[in-house]
């Protein structure tokens, strides 16, 4: 079992099991050459597929300083501030904010042509967005990016399924808890976030996220069980981070959720956020790429941001995103960030 650090979406796929270095032997079936992607960076030449999730480092010999793709590795996009539902943990902006199609559209363009690998949509709820299948559809067209979001499952139907397919190449899923502890903490029935589950599982490869608290704590094994049962590749802990007045994970409950970690034995990739990664058995692979180069974030309002939790940022106006995140990076490196 190896545990990677998630919040930097663009790790999709990479820990030690499924990276394979040029001694390696990767290649199987769903591998054609038209679904891969090259990036350079200094850990060396990042192959990534975005149809099958698969990663391959080419790291005998480092490239040229020249060679180094400008754009992070991935990119998250808080498309719409909005969300039908109200939890508690959200550290979400609680604003109607919300990004214009065309922006969009322009900005994840020229951070693909630089070397970004994926996007992760998210919000709010991304699906709320008024053309969100339209954008997936897109980007999956025009560009090269791995296309992800993470949602509360609650608006996949029938027909926003079929309008994603083909569309999407990983789907995030939150599930805090099963049963009575979910409905307690997302108002809506447990039944029916299994019920999206299945459309959800016909659109993509897709996982699990779950807020750990005092009170999701005890229903992990459930959440595990029943992820691996409905076809979930990976499971997503998010210790809680203070918000609004709900207090952090306690040290306690932090100290239970290294011991579930390490006595964990299912078949689900383990993943945590970055920030809480300290303690925890976790692998980074390309170490040799942090910060900026490994993920930025865009929220609703235009922001461009090193996390989605950072105060720090810098608004995106109608010019080059390449360039701002230039700014960025000097602004970060001024303030000692
Ligand atoms: S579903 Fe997500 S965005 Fe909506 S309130 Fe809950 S945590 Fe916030």
């Amino acid at each position: 079992m190896s545990l990677r650090p998630s919040k930097r979406h663009a790790m999709m796929g990479i820990n030690r099991t499924d990276l394979a270095t040029s001694e390696g032997k990767v290649l199987g079936e769903n591998h054609q050459t038209d679904h891969w992607k090259l990036r350079g960076g200094p850990a060396g030449l990042h192959l990534f597929n975005r149809t099958t999730g698969l990663n391959v480092l080419l790291d005998d010999v480092p490239p040229p300083a020249s060679l180094y793709s400008r754009a992070p590795r991935q990119v998250s996009v808080a498309i719409t501030n909005r969300c039908d539902l109200a939890c508690a943990h959200c550290y979400a902006p609680k604003s109607l904010d919300e990004l214009q199609f065309d922006t969009i559209v322009r900005w994840l363009t020229e951070l693909d042509e630089h070397g970004t690998l994926g996007v992760g949509f998210g919000g709010g709820e991304p699906t709320l967005y008024p053309e969100f299948a339209l954008l997936c559809q897109c980007l999956a067209h025009k560009t090269r990016l791995s296309v992800s979001f993470t949602t509360h499952g609650h608006q996949i139907d029938d027909a926003l399924a079929e309008s994603l397919r083909g569309s999407v190449n990983f789907i995030r899923v939150s599930m805090d808890g099963v049963g009575a502890t979910y409905e307690s903490i997302r108002h809506r029935s447990f039944a029916e976030l299994l019920s999206r589950l299945k459309q959800v599982q016909s659109i993509s490869r897709f996982g699990i996220n779950v807020v750990i608290n005092g009170q999701t704590l005890p229903d992990l094994n459930d959440v595990a069980i029943v992820a691996a049962d409905i076809g979930a590749c990976e499971l997503l802990l998010l210790p809680q981070v203070p918000v609004r007045g709900v207090p952090a994970i306690s040290s306690d409950d932090m100290q239970s959720l290294r011991r579930w970690v390490d006595s964990y034995r299912g078949p689900l990739k383990l993943c945590i956020n970055e920030s809480s990664a300290e303690g925890f058995p976790t692998c980074d692979p390309l170490v040799q790429e942090p910060g900026l180069r490994a993920y930025a974030h865009i929220d609703a309002r235009g922001v461009l941001k090193p996390s989605s939790y950072s105060d720090t940022g810098l608004k995106l106006s109608d010019g080059s995103v390449l360039q701002a995140l230039d700014q960025l990076a000097h602004d970060l490196e001024e303030n000692n960030i």
